[in-house]
């Protein structure tokens, strides 16, 4: 595995690009105690803090900082690190790295420096994708998550699932080579009871990685309506500025606006769509074609319907044009906004299953009931207690686990089958293990480290 690692040593400025009080550039690699010798003349001591000039290769001082070696396997990337801490401006960073590339390193890929630390087993991808989610929150709650997924909470989740697939897997497989043994697969209850085990405690990490991975890629929430219902006023009023144009002429809002907002949070992506009519105007059209794409996107569906002119609380009644055009009805919310106008009580209630809410997208009363009914829709807990950040990538390998738990778990109930059971119980290992990063295509792990900033 070793020989797979890049023996190249990199370079990259670690700190973000532009002035900054400080600039830092990184090195890993075989060469990095050669190149630190060059730069500072002398040989640093390991994770000791030298203050002293950088030097250019005619002695002359580029800049006055911090130097700090690392000697692998002792060191971010478990290679021999080497970080130099100078002033931040574009043009000394820019000399220091000219310095240390004449020196035999090379600039480092987006990310380069995570994907050592994986190869070297530093740490698993779940904690090398934490990295980029925690430089990359957006709110403190998934801040606290990642660093924590970063810590090693999710992967140790992952590992114990695997762990406990490992053990069945061999208690079936022994049971498939010896069959003299005669064991009975249903009759013994063992290989039911522990892969049912398996089944609740990998639903229970389901529903954690979903509140992770809403935590990081947030709800789609889309408001749709026929014009002047007052959408554009209600994603004003939820994002707290006007980004929307807000008329009274019908057909204003011709294209897609979209705000990203905190609800305690969660993360919202909030979709103001074109006044959903059959209109003529060619930009128009666009505009509603559009609003059906993020329609079929979204997490929830507000209809909004303007109280004054629409009485009915049913959507087959209010427009069943739409509601016939909708990917399933599980996903709307009926939304009756101007209630400041037709004084009707504000507040969710609830119709044959259809949430109903109440209230003034102008006044802001009923707002708070509204951002309520998104998080409970969403399962979103304020806390983040114990949780961790999770990507679309680890939710879809936990389902394909699922799915293969269940048609085990089929095979053994309908056909008492053990081959088969033991061919699933193989795939979902192994569907689990590609979360952690055991069974990783180069591919997969050069889209995961190329989406990393440069120097991380
Ligand atoms: P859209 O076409 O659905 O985006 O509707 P707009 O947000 O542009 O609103 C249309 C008109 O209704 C504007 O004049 C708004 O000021 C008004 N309006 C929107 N929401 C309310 C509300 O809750 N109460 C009152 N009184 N007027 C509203
Ligand atoms: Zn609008």
């Amino acid at each position: 595995f070793q020989q797979l690692i890049d023996q190249d040593t990199i370079a990259a400025q670690a700190t973000a690009p532009g002035r900054g009080g400080v600039g830092i550039i990184r090195l890993s690699g075989p060469k990095s105690l050669d190149i630190a010798k060059a730069i500072i003349g002398f040989d640093p001591k390991p994770r000791y803090a030298h203050y002293v000039p950088f030097k250019d290769d005619n002695d002359e001082q580029l800049d006055m900082g911090i130097a700090l070696y690392f000697p692998g396997p002792n060191s971010f990337t478990g290679e021999d690190v080497f970080e130099l801490q100078g002033h931040g401006g574009p043009v000394i960073l820019d000399m220091l790295m000219t310095r240390c590339t004449a020196l035999g390193a090379r600039l480092a890929r987006p990310g380069e420096f995570s994907e050592r630390a994986f190869l070297n087993d530093k740490m698993d991808l779940t904690q090398a994708e934490a990295i980029a989610d925690l430089i990359d929150s957006s709110s403190e709650q998934a801040a606290k998550c990642a660093l924590r997924s970063l810590q090693g909470a999710f992967s140790k989740r992952v590992t114990e699932l695997v762990e406990a697939l490992i053990h069945l897997r061999i208690y079936v497989e022994a049971a498939i080579d010896f069959p003299e043994e005669e064991i009975d697969f249903i009759g013994d209850g063992k290989v039911a009871a522990e892969l049912e085990g398996i089944q609740i405690k990998l639903n229970a990490v389901l529903k954690e990685a979903n509140q992770g991975a809403l935590l990081r890629e947030g709800m789609n929430v889309v408001i749709a309506g026929r014009p002047n219902a007052g959408k554009s006023s209600l994603l004003n009023t939820l994002s707290g500025k006007d980004s929307a144009i807000v008329t009274n002429i019908a057909g204003t809002t011709r294209d897609v606006l979209r705000e990203h907002i905190h609800l305690d949070g969660m993360p919202l992506h909030i979709i103001d769509t074109a006044g959903l009519r059959d209109s003529p105007d060619e930009v128009e059209q666009i505009g509603i074609q559009r609003a059906w794409d993020e329609i079929h996107k979204a997490d929830r569906i507000l209809l909004m319907v303007d109280s004054q002119t629409v009485g009915s609380k049913d959507p087959e009644e209010i427009w069943p044009e739409f509601v016939a055009q909708l990917p399933s009805r599980d996903k709307l919310t009926l939304v009756r906004n101007k209630v400041d106008l037709t004084k009707e009580t504000t507040g969710l209630e609830s119709i044959n299953d259809l949430p109903i809410l109440s209230l003034s997208a102008k006044t802001g009363q009923g707002i708070d009931a509204l951002s309520q009914h998104l998080k409970a829709v969403m399962g979103f807990e304020s806390t983040t207690e114990g949780g961790f950040i999770a990507r679309r990538r680890h939710i879809e390998a936990l389902n394909k686990t699922n799915d293969f738990l269940r048609s085990g778990h089929e095979q053994l109930h309908g056909f008492g089958a053990g081959e088969l059971l033991a061919e699933d119980l193989k795939e979902a290992q192994q569907a689990l293990s590609e979360i952690t990063g055991e069974f990783t295509s180069d591919d997969l792990l050069g889209r995961i480290f190329g989406s990393f900033c440069i120097g991380k």
